[in-house]
């Protein structure tokens, strides 16, 4: 999985975009206030559930194909409620067309990325939470960029609804398809744009017309270790998945990879998860990017395994995919298998994840930059 969405922009450089506030859209809404824009407009209630309707089932914000409408209210209704949020920018395709990354210009100019990935067996979209990302980690091509601004729940949710689209409409590789799985796995802090992203999950995962019906088990948030808001989180009681950048099981080298941790140090952050565990019944995912020389020790392996054995939890291990100019790179294979090797002679459960489009995700990250001027 590509996941190294990333837009790093040349040092100094400014965000081109990224300073207003996006227009209403119905997905930010839950259905009762979307019905209430639409009485607001003169129009009967329910047109608010048609809209949704289209939206979140027949994923189309065009008035042209809503067909249920009388014609004088259909632009009125979609002007206030289903504007165009992300214009697409660029598309790279790989894997025989099964990969797919957008990259979208939000209203105000922002850049931001998403990924599909067709799989036999599921779909999965990649998506961001924020144009940017203000956590800093020094691996991450994102991280470089800083923050530009949070994305509301309707850019978030439109990202999906993108890919539903393709997917409906058999323009993905495979024949026609939904999309089973969300990862906010691409730019940006999910647990830093909290409300919105929470907003997102219920958006994505409420049944049709509230919102998209994709299962909350299917829906997995990943976060550097906020510890606030993953105990916040835990109390929504959702059944979505949480993932953990971990990196390192020491402070001393995860207060270098994820700057955050010199707030909440590992200790702190695995708490919560285990805290998340045992409030959702969820597996914990704690993601370990394997860096050469930096922390692929075998006994890094085996301080990972005690920390996490006997816990709700499985490593993802992500082989690191350098950032343009980057001293670091992936470990070598012998030091990945041994890694994998220790933490399975700790009984805890390890995969390594795929790299799928690895080649456009070469572009992961210049993706954005090279759209700038
Ligand atoms: N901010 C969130 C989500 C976005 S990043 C988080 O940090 O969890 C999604 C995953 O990709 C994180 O585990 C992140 O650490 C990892 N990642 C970022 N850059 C990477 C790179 N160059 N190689 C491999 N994994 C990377």
């Amino acid at each position: 999985m590509p996941l190294v969405l990333a837009s790093p922009r040349p040092a100094g450089s400014r965000p081109s975009g990224g300073r207003g506030r996006p227009p209403r859209h119905l997905a930010d809404l839950p259905l009762a206030e979307r019905r209430a824009v639409v009485a607001g407009l003169g129009e009967p209630p329910f047109r608010a559930t048609q809209l949704s309707r289209h939206f979140f089932g027949r994923y189309t914000d065009r008035p042209e194909e809503m067909s249920d409408l009388p014609l004088a209210a259909r632009e009125p209704l979609t002007q206030a409620l289903l504007p165009r949020l992300l214009t697409p920018e660029r598309e790279l395709a790989c894997d025989g067309g099964t990969t797919r990354k957008t990259l979208w210009r939000t209203f105000d100019g922002a850049l931001v990325e998403s990924v599909l990935m067709r799989y036999p067996d599921r779909v999965t979209m990649c998506v961001s939470s924020q144009a940017g990302c203000g956590m800093a980690c020094p691996f991450c091509a994102t991280g470089q960029a800083g923050l530009t601004r949070n994305l509301s729940t309707a850019e978030i949710v439109a990202q999906v609804v993108a890919g539903a689209r393709l997917l409906a409409g058999g323009q993905v590789p495979g024949g026609p398809g939904r999309v089973s799985n969300v990862v906010f796995m691409g730019m940006g802090e999910p647990l830093a744009n909290y409300a919105s992203v929470l907003a997102a999950v219920r958006r994505l995962t409420d049944p049709v017309p509230e919102g998209m019906g994709i299962s909350q088990r299917s829906v997995t948030v990943s976060t550097v270790g906020l510890v606030p808001a993953i105990a916040r989180l835990a109390a929504e009681r959702l059944s979505v998945t949480l993932a953990v950048s971990l990196h390192a099981p020491d402070d001393g080298l995860r207060d270098t990879l994820v700057p955050v941790n010199r707030r909440w140090k590992v200790a702190e952050v695995l708490a919560a998860a285990w805290a998340y565990a045992a409030a959702t019944g969820r597996r914990v995912s704690i993601e370990y990017a394997l860096i050469r020389d930096i922390n692929d020790q075998a006994w890094r392996a085996d301080m990972l395994g005690s920390l996490l054995a006997g816990r709700l939890a499985h490593v993802n291990l992500i082989p690191l995919n350098p950032t343009p100019g980057s001293k670091w790179t992936a470990s070598r294979p012998a030091a990945q298998r041994e890694f994998v090797r220790r933490l399975e002679a700790h009984g805890v459960p390890v995969t390594v994840r795929d790299t799928r489009g690895r080649e456009i995700d070469g572009a992961c990250g210049q993706l954005a930059a090279s759209a700038r001027p």
